[in-house]
Formats: C-alpha cells, sequence, structure tokens
C-alpha cells in the first residue's frame, strides 16, 4: 500500500485538523453511494484505512518510525489493519461523520441490509424568468443507472435465481459476539461474502454482469412551479439510479437555474424595471407601456416625478412559489438628458432657461441617496 501521507495528501508535520478534513473531502469523493465509478470502493477504503491510522497519535506515531509493519505489530490494540475490510472502512465513515451531520442520511442507508438504494442523481434545469413566472414543463435527456429488463434488475441471468447466502443465511449481515471482562459485545456488520445482499448470484445476467442495473439515457419530463427560482431544487422521487441488483431506486434531484432577463432584476418576488423618461414626460407627466413579465401594461407617470424615483405595480411581478398571488413590479424612473440636440430643441430649450427656478438643494439624508449615486455612475 502506498505511503498513508501520500494517500491523504498532507504532509508528514500535518496536524489532527488538516487530517480529518482532508480525509472528509476524499472519502466524499470516493464514497460509493456518490461515485459509480469501478474503483471508487477500492479507493474509498484505501483512504479510510491511511486515516484510520494517522488520526491516532499512537498508530500514526508506530507507522512513522516502523512503517506498515509498525501497525500489524502493534495490532494488541485491537484495530490491527491486516483485516482491514470495506464494512470497516464504513464504520469509520459513519463513526466520523454519520451520528448528526447533514451527510448522515445520505449515507445511512448503506449500512442497511438487503439490496441497497441506488444513488441520487443532479441534473439542471435552465429556463428562461418568463418560464419561471408561468411554470414550464420541460423534457431532459439524463444519463443514469437504469433497471436492467433482462434480468428485472435481480442480476442472475434469465431462467436461474440468486440463492441465500450461506454465509449469512440471507441476513445480509454478520453477527459476532465477543467476551470480555465487561460482559458480552456484539458486534453487528454486513456480511462479506455477499455484500450484505444476503444473495448470491450465481449465474450473472449477460446484459448487465449481475449488477441489475445499466448505464442510460433516460428522457425525463420535469415540471417547474411558477414561481421558482435559483434557489430552488426539485426532487423527484425514485427517478434516480437503480440499486444495485434490484435495490430502490434514488432520487433526481433538479436544480433550477433561471437565467437572468436584461428587462428585469428580481428580488424575491418583485421585479424591478428601469424605464428611461424625457425631461418633458417626467415634468409634465404621460402614461407609459412598460413591459411585465407576461406582456405590457399602461403606467401613469404623475407631472414632476424626479429621476429614481419608483412606481409601483401591485401584483405585476412573480408569483409567490409558497403562498398565494404575485409579487409588484418596481419601475424605477430615470429622467434620461438628452446629449445631442437640434436647433429646434437647443432654442425650446433656451426658451425655457430664464423661465426655470433653481432647484432646490439635494437631500443628502434621504435614504438611498448613495445607492443612486452609485448607480448612476455604473450605469
Ligand atoms: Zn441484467
Ligand atoms: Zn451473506
Amino acid at each position: 500500500m502506498a505511503d498513508y501521507y501520500d494517500v491523504l495528501g498532507v504532509s508528514r508535520q500535518a496536524g489532527s485538523e488538516e487530517i480529518k478534513k482532508a480525509y472528509r473531502k476524499l472519502a466524499m469523493r470516493y464514497h460509493p453511494d456518490r461515485n459509480d465509478s469501478p474503483d471508487a470502493e477500492a479507493k474509498f477504503k484505501t483512504v479510510t484505512q491511511a486515516y484510520e491510522v494517522l488520526r491516532d497519535p499512537q498508530q500514526r506515531d508506530l507507522y512513522d518510525r516502523y512503517g506498515e509493519a509498525g501497525i500489524r505489530r502493534g495490532a494488541g490494540t485491537g484495530a490491527g489493519m491486516g483485516g482491514f475490510n470495506f464494512a470497516d472502512a464504513f464504520d469509520v465513515f459513519m463513526r466520523e461523520f454519520g451520528g448528526g451531520s447533514a451527510f448522515g442520511d445520505l449515507f445511512q442507508q448503506r449500512r442497511r441490509t438487503g439490496p441497497r438504494r441506488g444513488s441520487d442523481v443532479r441534473v439542471r434545469l435552465r429556463i428562461t424568468l418568463a418560464e419561471a413566472a408561468t411554470g414550464v414543463k420541460k423534457t431532459l435527456r439524463v444519463r443514469l443507472l437504469d433497471r436492467c429488463e433482462r434480468c428485472e434488475g435481480n442480476g442472475a441471468e434469465p431462467g436461474t435465481t440468486p440463492v441465500t447466502c450461506s454465509v449469512c443465511g440471507g441476513a445480509g449481515e454478520v453477527r459476532s459476539v465477543q467476551r470480555s471482562l465487561l460482559g458480552q459485545f456484539v458486534s453487528v456488520r454486513p456480511c462479506q461474502e455477499c455484500g450484505g445482499d444476503g444473495r448470491i448470484i450465481e449465474n450473472r445476467c449477460d446484459e448487465c454482469d449481475g449488477q441489475g442495473r445499466l448505464q442510460r439515457e433516460r428522457k425525463v419530463s420535469i415540471e417547474a412551479p411558477a414561481g421558482v427560482s435559483s434557489d430552488d431544487f426539485l426532487r423527484l422521487s425514485g427517478r434516480g439510479n437503480a440499486g444495485p441488483k434490484g435495490g430502490p431506486p434514488g432520487d433526481l434531484l433538479v436544480a433550477i437555474e433561471v437565467e437572468e432577463d436584461p428587462r428585469f432584476e428580481r428580488h424575491g418576488d418583485d421585479l424591478i424595471h428601469n424605464l428611461a423618461v424625457t425631461f418633458s414626460q417626467a415634468a409634465l407627466g404621460d402614461e407609459i407601456a412598460v413591459p411585465t413579465i407576461d406582456g405590457v401594461s399602461e403606467l401613469e407617470i404623475p407631472a414632476g416625478i424626479q429621476s429614481g424615483q419608483a412606481l409601483r405595480l401591485r401584483g405585476r411581478g412573480m408569483p409567490r412559489l409558497r403562498g398565494q398571488g404575485r409579487g409588484d413590479l418596481i419601475v424605477r424612473v430615470l429622467v434620461w438628458t438628452p446629449t445631442r440636440l437640434s436647433s429646434a430643441q437647443r432654442e425650446a430649450l433656451e426658451g425655457l432657461a430664464p423661465l426655470e427656478d433653481a432647484p432646490p438643494a439635494p437631500d443628502t439624508k434621504e435614504p438611498g441617496f448613495w445607492e443612486r449615486v452609485k448607480q448612476a455612475f455604473s450605469a
């Protein structure tokens, strides 16, 4: 076996926190519930074994001095590495990260006996803001492990049936009783003979080589409800990877990605639209058509509106995903100053200039003033 420090990618001076962090990262990457590549199980076991030694100061010291031989010699602690197997690796993993951690639910199923559940599959669904407003049904192509039809998922060649494991009697787990001064300990671990399945396939299915599932591309129809945002994901229960050897399927997790719409800024259920008006529209008032997420709406611009002032169209924002009704459409009015003037325009403005009143001093205490200044300069 390779050097334990190399396996975890840490230096020989690494502290216990660093070692634990490195192990966590690698274990997450290679955990067979998350990684379907054929060598994931072996890698998972290797990193766990390295971690088991380096996390324990006594074992680590022995390893530093004598290498792997030191670990075997020190096996009196009961943590002899010679027989370190897959079930041990899972025990270590669950001990470190299982109880109460966010990952507990994801991995707990591994310790149950019988056919394992398939893993969850994550996909991304891109939709436009307008689609998010109405809700949308889309079809995605998803690569996943699908149940093998030839063997109906049980992994045995048609006409044959898996036999009950003689080691565990079909229970999928092996109990051993150890006596010590403190009493009797019963330890339960998955049966190694059958891998915890309780059954052994003697004639493997030709199509799936006994796995009961095959990599395949599937069309999946997904319905995104009205009001979804990029913070949401959908869980399609039972639409993920088929479990090995007839195990129940995992879920399909759909991360929603709502594209930016240049017309709107989204703030929760509210939408903001920037509307440029001319000086005379701002001064005299006007009625202007503004875009909404599902069409256009006439908006009354009151006479004397100031640049940066907001008008609200109630209920013209995004539908509320959780709850009733819709958010608002907020129209931010920006007064546009012409940069080139025709001679007629110049003449009209020159006629206006002597009649104008001096503007009042801007109220710098008004909340949002700097916000507006920043917007003005970034535009
Ligand atoms: Zn098959
Ligand atoms: Zn067994």
